[in-house]
């Protein structure tokens, strides 16, 4: 099975995505994840996108590209993945399109859950994280049983750093212009799925699981 998840901030791709890669046991490959995981280390990558980031604007394609391009190559990838967050632009599209055919692979699906824009800044000022498993949570529409600490392992839960009404509106504004054009993209090909992501978790994964069966 080889997805991409298409959407823009906070409208649940993370958590779909969560779902998915267990329910198909296949590689969870989210650019956004990959980033914070390097800014968390230090690296030079981490401190080059946390400059982008910051501001909510997207990381220049031949980084991310190239990130990608070295994922895909690991031999987890061979039956499949779960791309999250990435394509976010056509150039983005286009290289990996031109990797997938080298690769001999095509995709199985693209799916392109939407909500409107205050769902999304509600969504995304909520969101709560755990610092050690990266589980999400929601203040209010996915909280944790004890405020603050994760149910899985009991990580303390923290708020990303462009997690703010401010930033989002930037990020929002970046996906309309940069991201939205990929829907058609895709839906050209014949592979979008469009998910109303307002619905509760629970519907949107029963939605996606029954289009991809
Ligand atoms: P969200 O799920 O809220 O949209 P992500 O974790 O996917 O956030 O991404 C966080 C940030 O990481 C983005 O705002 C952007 O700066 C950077 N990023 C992630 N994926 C990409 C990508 N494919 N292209 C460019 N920048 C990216
Ligand atoms: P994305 O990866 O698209 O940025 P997330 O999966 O991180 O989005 O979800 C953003 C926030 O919204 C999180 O706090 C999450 O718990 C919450 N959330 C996700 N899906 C839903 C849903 N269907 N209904 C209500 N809240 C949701």
């Amino acid at each position: 099975m080889r997805i991409i998840l298409l959407g823009p901030p906070g409208v649940g791709k993370g958590t779909q995505a969560s779902n998915i890669v267990k329910k198909y046991n296949i590689p969870h490959i989210s650019t956004g994840d990959i980033f914070r995981a390097n800014i968390k280390s230090g690296t030079e990558l981490g401190i080059t996108a946390k400059s982008y980031m910051d501001k909510g604007l997207l990381v220049p394609d031949e980084i991310v590209v190239s990130i990608v391009q070295d994922r895909l190559a690991q031999d987890d990838c061979k039956d499949g993945f779960l791309l999250d967050g990435f394509p976010r632009t056509v150039e983005q599209a286009e290289a990996l399109d031109i990797e997938l055919d080298k690769m001999g692979i095509k995709l199985d699906k693209v799916v392109n859950i939407d909500a409107d824009k205050d769902v999304l800044i509600a969504r995304v000022t909520g969101r709560r994280i755990c610092k050690e498993c990266g589980a999400t949570y929601h203040v209010i529409n996915n909280p944790p049983k004890v405020e603050g600490v994760c149910d899985i392992d009991g990580g303390e839960l923290y708020q990303r750093a462009d997690d703010t009404e401010e930033t989002v509106a930037t990020r929002i504004q970046v996906y309309l212009e940069q991201t939205q054009p990929l829907i058609d993209y895709y839906r050209k090909k014949g592979l979008l799925l469009d998910v109303d992501g307002t619905k509760p978790i629970e519907e949107v994964f029963r939605t996606i699981i029954n289009s991809i069966e």
